[in-house]
């Protein structure tokens, strides 16, 4: 299905670990009414993992399979998928792509209270100064859909929850005009 025959629209919201991202997202579908996808805890209800990463201590992802089982829900539209990584999903998938970016400082102690540590912890504190993600994104899809937003602060999470749902409101009205 087409971007244009959908009735509600599909968000990414991606960036490092840490940034915020569930954080932002489940409000975020409390208040559109779009559906929280949370694509690591999908892949591992689905058993979408193939193997298992000794470095990082962390599942390796079957993306391929990933993909087939969220697509038809993708076609419907409404949905926020939430991942930490974004080249491998469809470019026809998302109407709009947002990159939330945090403070290198804030993230460790973020990361930090997480419980990473050692490679795993400088890892992602380095994956976010050298703007991985957004140069992922922006790679990834068109430069117009993609937006990164400061998420430092209660503030920052304010404001882009409401810039978010003004966003989904006007898709909204655009889309049923
Ligand atoms: P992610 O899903 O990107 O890994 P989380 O949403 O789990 O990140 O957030 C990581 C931690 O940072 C959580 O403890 C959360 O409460 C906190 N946090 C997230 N966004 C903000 C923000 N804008 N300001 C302050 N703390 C935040």
């Amino acid at each position: 299905m087409e971007t244009s025959q959908r009735i509600m629209p599909n968000i990414l919201v991606t960036g490092t670990p840490g940034v915020g991202k569930s954080t932002v997202c489940e409000q975020l579908a409390e208040r559109t009414g779009l559906e929280w996808l949370e694509v690591g805890k999908i892949a591992k209800d689905c058993e979408c993992f193939e193997e298992f990463d000794e470095v990082y201590q962390c599942p390796v992802l079957d993306e391929d399979k990933l993909i087939d089982e969220l697509e038809d829900k993708m076609a419907q539209g409404g949905n926020i998928v939430d991942y930490h990584g974004c080249d491998f999903f469809p470019e026809r998938w998302f109407d709009i792509v947002f990159v939330l970016r945090t403070n290198n400082t804030v993230l460790y102690d973020r990361l930090t209270h997480r419980g990473y540590t050692g490679k795993k912890l400088e890892d992602n504190v380095q994956c976010e100064i050298f703007q991985t993600i957004l140069e992922e994104a922006q790679a990834a899809y068109k430069p117009d859909i993609v937006h990164q937003l400061p998420s430092n602060t209660a503030d920052d999470m304010e404001e882009n929850l409401d810039k978010i749902t003004a966003w989904v409101e006007q898709w909204k009205m655009r889309a049923s005009s």
